[in-house]
């Protein structure tokens, strides 16, 4: 057996903020592996040859980060079914014969920590997410196959959203609407997944989509509470969370694709926010 590492990294443009390292890092300690986990800062113009140059390596995986997730498709061999549907991968896996597997794991990470770590109930809830990105398409298998009373897709594009709930529709009760045409009344689960927050904005939906037992999740995380955190406190939901879980678990995710083994996120997630914390 080789003592050398197997090679893994993150690809994006811009990618030095990445927190991947540390989370591969904690994760290849805590399950014993021998890896090695890099940043791979890639123009969109040289995605598909870098890429394949660290596989031709000897590389065996990556994960790909923004703008690359559109691109990364067509650079897989074959599509995992959730890889597929989302129309986006986020993880490249080497498989026997130089074949490239794609996956997604945003929505599973997404899914993990809401119900996993968060004890969120998903099932007969109604649940409003907000934007209508590659996130929110990610994040709509796992999150229907729990069977909510309704899913509905708000976005400040409006036709966005209906095509993405038009494209989901044989899943479960998902429609797709305007920020407009939100009724003002409580949802148990609110979810942000536009990049509102990266640019301290709220989406502007109605206040009365929050109620005093909402819980309410940014995708988003920072140091400090997101803008939409902020927000939602000040309308006395029941809780709000950023998206530091979904973070950790979709790694986890896909650290499983590629090793076949689910390191344990509790400890890197503490980990995580402390190191975040004192920066
Ligand atoms: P996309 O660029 O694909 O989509 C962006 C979405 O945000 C669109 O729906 C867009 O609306 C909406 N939007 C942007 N600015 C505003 C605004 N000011 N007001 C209202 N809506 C706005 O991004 P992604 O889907 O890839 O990412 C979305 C968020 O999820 C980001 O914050 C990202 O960091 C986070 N994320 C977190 C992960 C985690 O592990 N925690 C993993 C993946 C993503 P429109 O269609 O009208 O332009």
């Amino acid at each position: 057996m080789s003592d050398v590492p197997d090679q893994y990294g993150v690809v994006g443009h811009p990618v030095a903020h990445s927190w991947s390292p540390f989370i591969h890092g904690m994760f290849a300690k805590e399950t014993r592996q021998s890896i090695t986990y890099r940043l791979y800062d890639i123009l969109p113009d040289d995605f598909r040859a870098r890429v394949l140059a660290f596989f031709a390596a000897g590389g065996r995986g990556l994960n790909i980060t923004l703008p690359h997730k559109i691109a990364a498709v067509q650079v897989a061999n074959e599509l995992t079914p959730r890889a597929a549907r989302a129309r986006a991968v986020n993880t490249l896996a080497a498989q026997a014969g130089g074949h490239l597997l794609g996956d997604n794991t945003d929505g599973a990470g997404l899914v993990n920590d809401l119900c996993h770590n968060l004890g969120v109930v998903i099932t007969h809830r109604r649940i409003l997410m907000i934007g209508a990105g590659g996130a929110a398409r990610g994040a709509l298998v796992p999150l229907l196959s729990l069977e909510p009373a309704e899913l509905v897709i708000a976005n400040r594009t409006a036709e966005r959203a209906r095509a993405l709930a038009q494209d989901f529709q044989d899943l479960g009760a998902v429609s797709g609407v305007s920020f407009r045409e939100l009724a003002a009344s409580p949802f148990d689960l609110i979810i942000n997944a536009t990049s509102a927050s990266l640019s301290g904005e709220v989406p502007d939906v109605p206040a009365g989509v929050i109620g005093h037992e909402s819980v309410c999740y940014d995708m988003a995380y920072g140091k400090s509470d997101t803008a939409f955190i902020r927000w939602a406190v000040g309308l006395k939901c029941g809780s709000a969370l950023q998206g530091w879980g979904m973070l950790v678990e979709q790694a986890a995710e896909s650290f499983r694709v590629w090793r076949g083994i689910r390191p344990p996120t509790a400890p890197v997630l503490t980990a995580l926010k402390e190191h975040a914390a004192r920066l």
